[in-house]
């Protein structure tokens, strides 16, 4: 079973529940006669955006991107490729990019400047979890779930190799599950 891997838990499942509809809310506000096309980050945003645009209210439209940030399991590089586009036209559209974690902010800034260039209304970010003192670059996001210190968290979309993406809270991994990996 997956729990026995996790050290601890940061945010449990009721609460990462209960903060999605306060952020839903707000967005349903801010958004209302925008139709806002909100985008997903493959892979690690699915679980939030799948539980926030059930908070929203409003009608809007999903699609997804899916980028490579050459780097390590722990660290992203900032050097950032695009492995599958967007299918929707971006120019005059609000869009709502949708994140699991800030760090360095590279690969979200990256997002937001090519969004621009191809003439969006607006972009705001919205991540579940923010982690302030990994920030390389200035970027800020609009809507934030909850702040986490600088160590390497898991689930609620969030992996380690891959794995953990499906645990509903987000917590960290026991240093024997590093030990052990190849
Ligand atoms: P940034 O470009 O902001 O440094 O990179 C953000 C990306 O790095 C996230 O979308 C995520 O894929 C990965 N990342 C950053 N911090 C963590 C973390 O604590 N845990 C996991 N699993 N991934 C992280
Ligand atoms: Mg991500
Ligand atoms: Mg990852």
């Amino acid at each position: 079973m997956l729990e026995k891997d996790i050290e601890k838990v940061f945010y449990s499942e009721a609460q990462i529940q209960e903060r999605v509809k306060v952020l839903g809310q707000q967005i349903s506000e801010d958004y209302q006669d925008k139709n806002p096309l909100v985008v997903g980050v493959l892979k690690g945003a699915v679980p939030f955006l799948a539980d926030l645009v059930r908070a929203i209210n409003v009608h809007l439209e999903m699609d997804f991107m899916d980028v490579s940030s050459y780097g390590s399991a722990f660290v992203s590089s900032g050097e950032v490729r695009i492995l599958k586009d967007l299918d929707t036209v971006v120019e005059g559209r609000h869009i709502i990019l949708v994140e699991d974690i800030i760090d360095s902010g590279r690969t979200l800034k990256y997002l937001v400047e090519l969004l621009k260039h191809r003439k969006a209304a607006s972009v705001k970010i919205v991540t579940m979890l923010d982690k302030p003192e990994g920030r390389v670059v200035d970027m800020e996001a609009d809507y934030i779930g909850f702040d986490v210190p600088n160590e390497f968290v898991v689930g609620y979309g969030l992996d380690y190799i891959e794995n953990y993406r499906n645990l509903p809270y987000i917590g960290v991994l026991k240093p024997a599950v590093y030990e052990n990996a190849d």
